[in-house]
């Protein structure tokens, strides 16, 4: 019972029933905390006071030997939490339809800490491909110094491709991790995470080990996708993307169950890797316009998907709008995406000269990597993201020097369409 001889009202009825627009705005912070302040204040403090001598001890207790270490105690020092973290960690979790989560510094941070945490020597992992570079680099570089083998699956909506992988990564190990990249950058290769998952339970059975299925959300984001709903365990999302949404941060996210992202974020204390108070304080105001930004680049990168698939200089446009009918990756998208998002690639006519001279025009993009900002991006994948990916590494992921990866932003759609038209002039 609560003061005023109410019953309490337990957390869940805080935010059941409203819609994820709703709860990016005021969920779980009370103007009452902070001077009545309508929006939260940044917590720049690095260290908190104990009450007295007891209740230090009483923390430390709640940190060490609580059930959910760190998550529910109070402050201690802001490497193990912080008020802006434990708010925006709140909100993600609920984004994520996920029991818990931990903010990370950036998204490698996250996927660093997952894997570290999850993996041991002598374990394998199975992954889909392609992988993001950096968690490439992660896998093939040192994690396998540590003597984790990391083993690639041909076709991630194939039952017998996985399970052929698997058989391949248990000669050397059991298999700690399945990670899961989709859609793949920048094939838009679609994964099965249901199957995937009925697999790993499979294996559970057979072998009595089930690997941990994480998956990397981020080239569609918490708003189109919800791999806890399809079985994955660990849900992975740079915040850098689309959550951040205005390419003036670095942040990432792990969403899962407590008994399966508490260990992580213990790590993450011990690595130093957690968000800081201004980078999350950002993230909560960016989460505020989500749904608004995710629903107008959406819309815009629809209309120049189709503006590109029907300019004679165009060969191709991998959007997941236009999976084709009737195939299994369709099928799949169907069931596991909400939208098709606002990053894609397209194919010219010509090469590297033809591409360079329309990137050369373009007034309104801007040419840098990375996506999901409010500006819209454009690049030259083979001689930027993917310049260090042999010649034959690329063909396999449908780069070539004639494909340009853009990322919609949320500008007026005839202007972006009016400043691709021009640059297509270009040659
Ligand atoms: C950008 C990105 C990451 C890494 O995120 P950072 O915030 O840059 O560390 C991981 N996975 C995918 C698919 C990405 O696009």
């Amino acid at each position: 019972m609560s003061g005023d001889g109410l019953p309490e009202r337990p957390e869940a009825s805080l935010h059941e029933g409203l819609h994820p627009d709703t709860l990016a705005v005021g969920f779980n912070y009370d103007p009452a905390e902070a001077y009545g302040a309508v929006k939260p204040p940044i917590v720049l403090s690095s260290t908190f006071a104990y009450p007295s001598a007891a209740a230090a001890k009483e923390v430390h207790r709640a940190y060490f030997d609580g059930p959910a270490p760190e998550r529910d105690a109070p402050f201690i020092y802001a490497r193990l939490d912080h008020p802006n973290l434990k708010l925006l960690q709140s909100r993600l979790a609920i984004l994520d339809g996920a029991e818990d989560a931990a903010a990370f510094a950036s998204g490698m941070a996250a996927i660093s800490a997952t894997m570290l945490a999850h993996l041991k020597p002598g374990d394998s992992v199975l992954h889909t491909t392609p992988l993001y570079g950096g968690t490439h680099g992660l896998l093939y570089g040192p994690l396998a110094g540590l003597g984790i083998k990391a083993v690639g699956i041909a076709d991630a909506l194939s039952r017998q491709s996985v399970s052929e992988t698997a058989e391949t990564a248990r000669k050397h190990g059991p298999i700690g991790l399945i990670h899961i990249e989709s859609p793949a950058n920048p094939t838009a290769g679609i994964a099965d995470i249901r199957m995937i998952a009925d697999f790993a339970g499979e294996l559970a059975r057979r072998e009595h080990e089930r690997p941990v299925i994480s998956v990397d959300n981020t080239f569609l984001g918490s708003l189109l996708q919800k791999p806890l709903e399809h079985g994955a365990d660990l849900c992975i999302t740079s915040l850098t993307k689309y959550a951040g949404g205005h390419s003036d941060l670095l942040g990432g996210c792990l969403t899962g169950s407590l008994e399966q992202v508490g260990p992580v974020r213990m790590l993450r204390t011990l690595l130093g890797t957690h968000m800081d108070p201004f980078t999350s304080w950002l993230l909560l105001r960016s989460l505020e316009t989500f749904p608004l930004r995710n629903a107008r680049s959406n819309a815009n990168a629809g209309a120049i998907a189709a503006f590109l698939r029907d300019h004679p200089k165009v060969t191709g446009v991998t959007y997941l709008g236009f999976l084709e009918e009737g195939s299994p990756a369709k099928a799949v998208y169907d069931r596991q995406c909400a939208g098709p998002g606002s990053t894609f690639s397209f194919r010219i006519k010509g090469g590297e000269r033809q591409a360079f001279a329309m990137l050369d025009r373009l007034k309104v993009f801007r040419m840098a990597v990375s996506l999901g900002g409010t500006e819209s991006l454009i690049c030259h994948s083979a001689s930027t993201t993917h310049y260090s990916v042999p010649p034959d590494i690329r063909r396999e992921v449908g780069v070539d020097d004639s494909s340009l990866r853009i990322s919609v932003g949320i500008e007026h759609p005839d202007d972006l369409i009016a400043d691709l038209a021009q640059a297509l002039d270009a040659f």
